[in-house]
């Protein structure tokens, strides 16, 4: 089966209300879906978003990655699993239009063999459910507190709190979020790299005062600075959670074992695509590191294959809320979202996708 034609369909996901870190604030998920199309007649989908701040991809550089380098490696290609190292090495960096091509790739991988996507990567057969936490975004104590109540009357069990310093903000956050979230919910604090060594200690050990239940704390420092990352894992009483330092599995590696972290957060988006994720889950397990299944501000295409990632490889540490952060989103696909809930179907090819628009 030869590939005969590739398309890039552009999607806009409005939010419900606007989505704010320490490093940057949307309304709106911008998102890249990339159609294959081949000569057997199966269609396969991936798509991409711009992080500028995370990932360095913008919204030029990956229309201009697909157009220029992918297209041309894939119009008239025979399919085939060599496609996929090939589309890692075409290009240096540019994470996001890679894992927009490597997810379209497995969608066609999967459904030429007639099987979901989740079982062509290894997972047994039958209807997966997951579960995701919501995120709180960065805001005024009172803001957040309101927020997470929201997310908690929706049903959510484990809720990501996004940081971002002065610490002693970060502290008077935390107090006003700790009576909201008392002892049973799980909490994931992500300071998206804002805080020193110090200022994570500070912030950690006032909120193990609180008597919340936090389960891991992420990316507390700069990317870059992996003594710090070991320090803070030293220090604080949680487990951290790697995310902007790790991008490869030569990364999850180095920074696993000079004891860096404690679990590693797993992105399409960071590592291009599932290629990529499989190198970098295959390098934690065998260093009994557990990983969570995370996902940029991206629309439902990734999403979905990230869901199918989790579901083949058994990881129930999520944090793939865009489906409930966004307006509904345009798709008919495998998956349903409901609040808290990912229910993958049985029966599907690849990623199930029928419709993108
Ligand atoms: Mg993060």
């Amino acid at each position: 089966m030869k590939i005969t034609d590739l398309q890039i369909v552009e999607g806009d996901f409005p939010l419900k209300q606007p989505f704010v870190t320490s490093k940057r604030r949307i309304d709106v998920i911008r998102d890249y879906a990339v159609k294959l199309t081949t000569d057997g007649g199966l269609c396969g989908f991936g798509a991409c978003a711009p992080t500028p701040v995370i990932t360095g991809d913008t919204v030029g550089s990956i229309l201009y990655a697909i157009e220029e380098f992918y297209k041309p490696l894939l119009i008239g290609a025979e399919l085939s699993e060599e496609l996929l190292p090939a589309v890692q090495k075409t290009l240096f960096h540019n994470s996001s239009p890679k894992a927009a091509i490597d997810i379209a790739l497995h969608d066609l991988l999967a459904a030429e063999k007639g099987l979901t996507l989740f079982e062509y990567l290894g997972g047994k057969a039958g209807a997966k459910h997951l579960e995701t936490d919501a995120t709180v975004s960065l805001g005024t104590p009172e803001e957040m507190a309101a927020e997470a109540k929201k997310h908690i009357s929706a049903g959510f069990t484990a809720i990501k709190v996004k940081l971002g310093g002065p610490k002693e903000e970060d502290v008077k956050r935390l107090k006003a979020l700790s009576p909201v979230f008392g002892e049973t919910v799980s909490v994931r604090l992500d300071a998206n790299q804002a805080w020193s060594v110090s200022d994570a200690v500070y912030v950690c050990s006032a909120a193990a005062d609180m008597g919340m239940n936090i389960e891991l704390v992420e990316q507390p420092v700069l990317y870059t600075d992996l003594e710090g990352m070991a320090a803070v894992t030293r220090a604080v009483p949680f487990p951290v959670l790697a995310d902007e330092s790790v991008f490869s599995a030569e990364e999850a590696e180095r920074l696993i074992k000079m004891g860096g972290c404690s679990m590693v957060n797993i992105k399409l988006m960071k590592c291009g695509g599932i290629y990529g994720a499989k190198r970098i889950h295959k390098v934690a397990s065998e260093n009994g590191i557990p990983c969570m299944l995370g996902c940029m501000m991206e629309g439902p295409v990734s999403v979905t294959a990230a869901a199918h990632f989790a579901a083949a490889f058994g990881i129930d540490c999520l944090d793939l809320d865009p489906p409930y952060l966004c307006k509904p989103y345009k798709i008919e696909a495998s998956v349903e979202y409901d609040g808290k809930n990912i229910d993958i179907h049985t029966g599907g090819k690849g990623l199930g996708i029928t419709k993108i628009l």
